[in-house]
């Protein structure tokens, strides 16, 4: 349980020292069916989430190209609702995106209460990509680290529960996948001509994902660095830590749906004390139809 360490604040980051293989004695079977668990509890989860309708909750995903963004977004998927999860994808900005402050095309995508998000890159692509190219001036990347966390605060307060997740590949699993993307037709649509030429800047990537993870991480929006060269226990990690961030609130939830409930039988109720039976002919406390 907890398996991986949330980033609250506190301390360096140092991506070399930490194993993208590792996979805490754990094999792929093992792995699968406690994350069949999981998942069976996320689903039950996020149905009440969305039916109470009081907290929403963001999910970040970056990574370097390849690290698996596109898997990780499949399997949370398959385990809820698609009506109460949205995904949003963040490319190169359009034209009219970059005449905006960088934060305007990523503010309608947060989650309302009651929905999860999952951002395929994010706002912290203007601090990554941005930063790694020099596609603005140093003042103008810096000052996002403290605009960032505003921004993200001010999610916090709105009752959104947010979760970042760096997936951490090594240079040579990047290089297999780049290689078996080039292979395979389901796949090949996802390799792109850049994909090569941002492999380059390794290093460059590597520094500015750690600052932004010493700089962004706060205990109500941590960042999660997710040992990701095996698929399995990417997706188990991950599942884990969506579950233990919203279990906490599942009493809490229960407890407004059982008022709602309540309410309504009350408003009921009423209804039929003032015409003795309620307007649609539901005779009192029968649940039939006067009719029938
Ligand atoms: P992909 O997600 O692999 O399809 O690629 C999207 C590309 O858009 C990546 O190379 C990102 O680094 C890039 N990108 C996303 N957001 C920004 C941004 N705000 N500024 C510059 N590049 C970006
Ligand atoms: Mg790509």
């Amino acid at each position: 349980m907890g398996i991986l360490k949330a980033h609250t604040g506190n301390g360096k980051v140092h991506l070399g020292e930490i194993d993208p293989g590792f996979h805490d004695g754990l094999d792929r079977a093992s792995c699968a069916a406690a994350t069949a668990v999981l998942h069976a509890e996320l689903t039950e989860i996020q149905e009440l989430m969305y039916a109470a309708g009081l907290t929403g909750m963001l999910i970040v995903l970056q990574g370097l190209d390849s690290a698996g963004k596109d898997g990780t977004i499949a399997h949370v998927m398959s385990a809820v609702n698609p009506q109460g999860c949205r995904v949003a994808g963040f490319k190169v900005p359009t034209p009219e995106e970059a005449s905006h402050d960088f934060l305007w095309r990523v503010h309608p995508h947060a989650p309302p209460r009651g929905v999860i998000a999952i951002f395929n890159r994010s706002h912290y692509e203007d601090v990554l990509a941005v930063r790694v190219h020099n596609l603005v001036p140093t003042e103008v990347w810096r000052a996002r680290y403290a605009q960032i966390n505003h921004f993200e605060n001010l999610l916090v307060d709105s009752q959104t529960v947010i979760l970042k997740f760096f997936l951490h590949i090594s240079k040579e699993e990047q290089k297999e996948r780049l290689l078996e993307r080039e292979k395979t037709t389901e796949t090949a649509w996802k390799l792109s001509a850049g994909d090569w030429h941002e492999r380059t800047f390794w290093s460059d990537y590597h520094r500015a994902y750690e600052e932004a993870i010493e700089t962004c991480s706060t205990p109500h929006a941590p960042w999660f660095i997710v040992p990701a060269d095996h698929k399995w226990f990417r997706n188990y990690v991950i599942t884990e830590a969506i579950v233990e961030a919203l279990r906490p609130y599942r009493p809490s939830w229960e407890k407004h749906l059982k008022q709602v409930g309540v309410a309504a039988r009350e408003e009921l109720q009423k209804m039929r004390l003032a015409g003795g039976a309620d307007a649609d002919g539901i005779a009192p406390d029968s649940g039939k139809r006067k009719t029938e």
